[in-house]
């Protein structure tokens, strides 16, 4: 590290109040390294035992979503079992010792039903906004977030996503802008403002001079403020113990997780080894303990679509739970040989989307339908549209469902329009009897999962910007 960086990071949290007081939209080119005074002195009263929380999102799952994770876990760990064996599956939420339910609703006089930004503001910050807020209040002001009371107390803090880095969720823990779509902003104030140690997600458009309206080389200013660079998985393993600015695609989202499974070219991490990566370099990074955000962000993206390859994207979401939980081990302290520690793992969904329903007008769920989904059925009508013939076009259709049965008419009316293979009424939904109530978010409470230091305050029903308190007494800062 220069000796800029040095001076920067020990007036960086004088800075970040400055910023935080006066900001109207970007604030200037305040140089914020980390708080290395606070974190070296321990600061924030917690003496003895590191802390930390991970807070883990399923963006726009549910409770169906979780059972439909369940199911799918059974069946693809035994199919011949299928359903007897649904009671020997443990997920990672199954680990929590504390469940309870959340309130998703904005504070928003034009719309019930919240949008990412909204529920992550409410979240991050304890304070609900409107929809499309990115931590700010109705006037604009920004709101300090649990992130940054966190980095402001000495703790190393890390945001993880397989969105955009720059999309809602991550962005409402660590930038302020009005409007969840100023991208651009939001990056700038990553890279200049916050005091973030480690940021995985998508997208280096949006951090890339040649892209940037002015021209800011962002990805050039992390490095010289300490950032180790990354962009693809291997990328991972040569990570130290420095600052990590990791962007795993050119521009967009991950490619979901089974895209990702069926192409052999494709070099982005699975959210599971982001966590692992993520944990292990916040660990080093401070004595304090650790803020780590892991959002499972395409579930919500899949549910739009109405398409059942949000499963899989539920399933390893579910991983990176099981990663946190693990970490949190048995609550000990023990658990990372550093020294005693005490971790909280929360997981909870920002809103539900889809509307999904676990059965179709009767009794009947075909779970082999769902587990040989191999390809979003976005790829898979453009897999059918390079098919050439009819009988080709049945046997894309059978590698990527199982489904060997359609008939002639359902065949050439597919080979009329590939695209019949997407949406609600898609044939894998009508054969495995999923069914989908909306394209958009729906206004249902969300589960919450809590396990290790402070859970119990997770249990009974909850706000969501009630999560808020919670987190913060679980890092000693309230
Ligand atoms: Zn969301």
């Amino acid at each position: 590290m220069s000796q800029t960086q040095d001076s920067s990071a020990e007036t960086s949290t004088t800075k970040r109040r400055t910023f935080m007081a006066g900001l109207g939209a970007l604030a200037g080119s305040g140089a914020l390294g980390q708080t290395t005074s606070a974190r070296e002195s321990g600061s924030n009263g917690t003496t003895g035992r590191r802390r930390n929380v991970i807070l883990t999102i399923p963006d726009g799952g549910s409770r169906t979503h979780d059972t439909a994770a369940r199911y799918l876990r059974a069946y693809e760990n035994d199919a011949s079992a299928f359903p007897a064996n649904i009671e020997d599956v443990e997920l990672g939420i199954d680990r929590a010792e504390y469940v309870g339910s959340m309130s998703t609703y904005p504070d928003d006089p034009e719309q019930l039903i919240t949008d990412s930004g909204a529920a992550a503001t409410a979240m991050a910050t304890g304070q609900k906004s409107y929809t499309g807020a990115i931590s700010v209040d109705h006037d604009g002001r920004p709101i300090e977030t649990i992130l940054e009371r966190a980095s402001d107390a000495g703790y190393a803090t890390g945001l993880v996503t397989t969105t955009q880095m720059t999309h809602a969720t991550p962005a409402a823990f660590a930038a302020h802008v009005e409007d969840r779509g100023q991208q651009a902003d939001i990056a700038c104030q990553y890279v200049r403002q916050s005091d973030v140690d480690v940021f995985m997600g998508g997208d280096r458009s949006h951090f890339r001079a040649e892209e940037r309206d002015d021209g800011a080389d962002l990805i050039g200013e992390a490095r010289d403020r300490g950032y180790q660079y990354l962009e693809t998985a291997s990328d991972l393993e040569s990570v130290d113990d420095g600052k990590v600015l990791g962007l795993f695609s050119e521009t967009g989202h991950f490619e979901y997780a089974v895209d990702r499974q069926a192409d052999d070219e494709n070099t982005q991490p699975g959210l599971p080894t982001m966590t692992e990566a993520a944990i292990d370099v916040l660990e080093a990074r401070s004595e304090q303990g650790f803020f780590l955000l892991v959002e499972g962000g395409r579930i919500d993206h899949a549910g739009h679509a109405n398409d059942p390859a949000m499963l899989p994207e539920q399933l390893e979401h579910d991983e990176a739970v099981e990663v946190a939980m693990d970490y949190a081990g048995d609550g000990s302290g023990q658990g990372n040989g550093r020294g005693p520690t005490d971790t909280l793992v929360v997981n909870v969904a920002d809103h539900e989307t889809g509307g999904l329903v676990l059965g179709r007008d009767s009794y009947d769920m075909n779970w082999e339908y769902i587990a040989e989904q191999s390809l979003t059925q976005e790829r898979l009508a453009s897999e059918l549209e390079d098919a050439s013939s009819q009988s080709a076009l049945a046997s894309t259709l059978e590698d990527h469902t199982g489904i060997d049965d359609l008939s002639e008419d359902d065949l050439a009316e597919l080979e009329a329009d590939p695209s019949a293979i997407e949406g609600r009424d898609s044939v894998v939904n009508r054969r495995a009897g999923l069914a989908w109530g909306s394209d958009a978010h729906t206004a249902t409470d969300v589960p919450i999962y809590a396990k290790g230091d402070n859970a119990a305050y997770f249990g009974g029903h909850h706000e969501n910007d009630d999560l808020f308190a919670g987190l913060e007494a679980a890092l000693g800062l309230r």
